[in-house]
Formats: structure tokens, sequence, C-alpha cells
């Protein structure tokens, strides 16, 4: 009977789990089929997982927006302030802590010392990193919040034209024998938008107007309503896309392992680079996080864990955060029954900046290049490795593969070549996944701890609002 139960309650959990043990497994059927699925047949393999994408992030925006401004304004400003103190806190502690674990190891380990480095991938565009900053700080603050919702600023580098010197001067003087070296190319900056959502612009905006409404007291009361509604209205779709998402998340790992070119060669080349990556995740996921945990709430960890395996799941399915938020709000509010207060307010902030994974990734990532072009990195670069992974993972978008873009600032800040991520990017798709897994945990513990810590404010929020009932009703 206690094992039916037990089967019954984790239901959605067990057919996700099954879900991707079955797409591996399918991926790696059709994979040995000869002749190999054509573009066009793993386009259409793929199909149910986009669908599982695109209804997650569908409901991004109404989340964020909803669940923010409701949070935000049902705690006055003072409660909401220390609430915020917290999480950033927390946020920046952690991340920092994850991105010295991975400096560590790979200065222990050393992956790129022997390791040649498999062939080129595509080509980033250059930016440096002050560019970056600025553009972190331009989508913080979007000009149009509606264009915020699928457009972010970027600032790209452009060849100028030039004239073709070289050629002119032959012509001139066909046997004048010099050589002159090619013209150098000049740049030009642009500021663009380009597709994607920008979350950070939409949490900036959500917490200002949350704020504000809760300052306006009663004038407020219409727009907290309707945001509560709107957050209400959108968890209940999100339950039902969730019971979608085990047939979705194993077409999406299936697909990726139909994609991937040479395995065998990627991890031959690659093997030690990825190992450092997962040790750094699972020390930071399976021992720091879980240990911080236990510090403030004094609870088991790794049943919390538990409670929010439904989300790591999605997360090392979907590779996105924000695509998980929907099922990272379930599992927290209706498993683990973290306040709602909470949850509507950290988990949406954390999704877009609190990337823990991400930051330790980026740390390595740029480390391990370094030591493939054979470059030892002085005390001050590791400094700013750290500071740079922090501030990439801050900027990087919670969707799939963002990390990979914004490691640029990175790379510049230690004076390597944007251009080299092309020697990691062949399996960035893998550790990727396993990186959203630890920033949604990350996110998930925040919350956890951070609802322990604001206990004592909720109770006496509660209070007073219940003197005021009964003040109102004995004044009728
Ligand atoms: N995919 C990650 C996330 O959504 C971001 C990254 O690429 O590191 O959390």
């Amino acid at each position: 009977k206690k094992v039916a139960q037990v089967l019954k309650d984790n239901l959605l959990l067990i057919l996700l789990l099954c879900g991707l043990v079955v797409g591996i497994g399918i991926g790696a059927g059709v994979r040995s089929k000869d002749p190999p699925l054509t573009t066009r047949e793993q386009m259409y393999f793929r199909f149910p997982g986009e669908l599982l994408m695109r209804m997650l992030k569908m409901m991004i925006v109404p989340l964020i927006v909803s669940t923010l401004i409701a949070g935000v304004s049902s705690v006055d400003a003072a409660t909401c302030g220390r609430i915020g103190r917290r999480a950033v806190i927390y946020y920046m502690a952690t991340t920092f802590i994850a991105v010295v674990i991975g400096i560590g190891l790979v200065l222990a380990i050393k992956p790129g010392k022997d390791a040649s480095p498999v062939n080129e991938g595509s080509k980033p565009e250059p930016a440096n990193t002050a560019d970056s900053f600025l553009d972190l700080l331009r989508n913080m603050f979007p000009d149009n919040i509606v264009e915020a919702c699928f457009k972010q600023t970027k600032t790209k580098q452009i060849p100028i034209e030039h004239e073709p010197v070289q050629s002119n001067l032959t012509t001139l003087a066909p046997d004048l024998n010099t050589t002159i070296s090619p013209p150098e190319i000049k740049y030009t900056f642009e500021v663009r938008k380009e597709n994607g959502l920008n979350a950070l612009g939409l949490v900036v905006f959500s917490i200002a107007i949350g704020v504000v409404v809760s300052i306006m007291g009663d004038e407020g009361e219409p727009i907290r309503k309707l945001m509560e509604c709107l957050a209400e209205a959108s968890m209940k779709i999100v339950t039902l896309i969730i019971w979608y998402s085990p047939i979705g998340v194993m077409f999406l790992v299936a697909a990726e392992i139909i994609k991937m070119k040479d395995p065998v060669e990627e991890l031959k080349a690659l093997g030690l680079y990825i190992a450092t990556v997962l040790t750094g995740l699972g020390v930071h996921g399976f021992i720091v996080l879980p240990l911080i945990y236990y510090l403030f709430v004094r609870k088991n960890p790794y049943l919390y864990m538990a409670g929010v395996a439904q989300a790591l799941a999605t997360a090392l399915g979907t590779s996105s955060s924000s695509a998980t938020l929907p099922v990272t709000y379930k599992c927290l509010e209706d498993k683990l029954g973290v306040s709602r207060k909470i949850t509507r307010f950290v988990l949406p902030v954390g999704a877009t900046i609190n990337m823990d994974g991400t930051a330790l990734y980026e740390a390595v990532a740029a480390l391990f290049i370094a030591q493939l072009r054979g470059i030892s990195l002085s005390a001050g670069k590791i400094v700013a490795a750290s500071i740079t992974a922090t501030a990439a993972s801050i900027g990087a978008a919670a969707v799939p593969q963002a990390g990979i873009v914004t490691m640029v600032i990175v790379l510049t800040a230690l004076g390597l070549p944007s251009d080299d991520v092309a020697k990691i990017i062949v399996v960035d798709w893998m550790l990727d996944r396993f990186r959203t897994m630890i920033n949604v945990w990350g996110d998930s513990v925040g919350a956890g701890i951070v609802a322990k810590l604001s206990e004592k404010e909720f109770e006496k929020l509660d209070e007073s609002s219940e003197e005021i009932d009964k003040i109102s009703e004995v004044r009728g």
C-alpha cells in the first residue's frame, strides 16, 4: 500500500525520469541506424520536444510579471527590502563559492594541459568586457517594456569596409618589390536588438511596479488582485503542461543524441574538461548547497532536494531555468510548502540572475582555454576571471546555451580571443543541461533559506493583519 502511495505521489517525476532514460535509449538506437536521419527528419523527430519548450516559454512572461508584482506588492516595502537583501546576499555568496570551486578544480586537474582541441565550431561576434557590462545595464532598463518580452540589447562590433589598398599599389607600381602588410581592419560599434526575452528588464520593471503598488495601499489593491489572479490562472495552465513534459523531454533528449557528431572523439578530446565541470557542479550541488541549507534551515537538505526533483529533471531535459521556472514554483509551493510570499518574489529573480552552475562552468571553461593555449595566468588574472565569471552568469539569459555567449566577457578579461569558445562548443549542449540543473537547485535552496529567515516577519505581518481585521470588525 505504501509503495503504491509513493508511486502515486511521485507519478509525474517517475514518468519524467522514464522519459529521460527512454529518450537516451531511442537517441542511441536511431543514431546507429543506417542511413542516418536527414536534418529534416531530425527536425521532425525533435518536434514533440519543441512543443514542450514552446509551451513552457509561453508561460514565462505572464508568470514572471504576475508573480513578481503580486509577490512584491503583498508585503510592505521594508519587509520586501529585507527579503530582497537576503536573497541578493545569498545569490552573490553562493555564486562566488561556485566560481572558487571551479577555479580550484581546473587549477588542480589541469584538463587543458595535454588536451588536443577539437575542430572549430561557429564563431561568435567580437565584443569586449566593457560592452557586455553596458549591455547588462541596458537590459536592466529596457526602453520599451513590450519589446523586452521578445528582444534584448546587444552591442556588436562590425568591420568597416576598406578600399583594396594593396591592389591599387600593385597596379601603380607593378615591380615594386616590397611586402605590404594587409590593412588593419577597423570596427564600428552598433547597439542592436536581438530576438530573445529580456528577463532582467521585466524583473526590474515588475519589482518597481510591485513596490509602488504596495506603497499605494488600498488604492493599489485592484492591480494586486489582478496579478494574483493572473498568477493563479498561469499556474493552472502550467499544471497541464507539466503532464506533457515526460513526452517532450524524451524527444528533446533523443534528438540531441541523434544530432551529436562523433561522441567518442568529442569525449576523448574534452573528457577531462567535461569531468572537471561535472565534478565542480557535483561538489557544489551535493555538498556545498546542502550544507548551506542545513546551516540555515536545520532540516535534511536531501529531502528538500527530493522535493524539487521534478524541477531538476525538467532542467536537465530543457536546458533552461526560465522554462523550468513554472515547475520550480509547483515543487516549492505544492510539495515543500514554501510560502508564496517568498517563492513569488525570490524564484523569478533567482532564475534570471542567480546561476551558480553557469558561473562555475564559465570559470572552468575560460581557464581551460588558457591552458589549451599554454598561457599561465597570474593571480590578478585569476581574480579577474572569478569576478567576470560571476558577472557573466548574471548577464546570461536563462535559456539553452546562453552561458557560452556571455563567456566572451571572461575570455576578453583574460586577454584570450573570444573566438576560442569554438574549442568547447561541441560539448556545450551536454554541460548546459547539468549546469542548468544546478542553477535551478541554487534558486530553490535560496528560496528555502530566505523563507526560513523571514518566517518571523510573516508571522508578525499575519498577526497585524488579523488585528486590523478585528478592529474593522468591531468598527462594523
Ligand atoms: N541554460 C542555462 C540556464 O537556463 C544558462 C546557461 O547557458 O548557462 O540556466
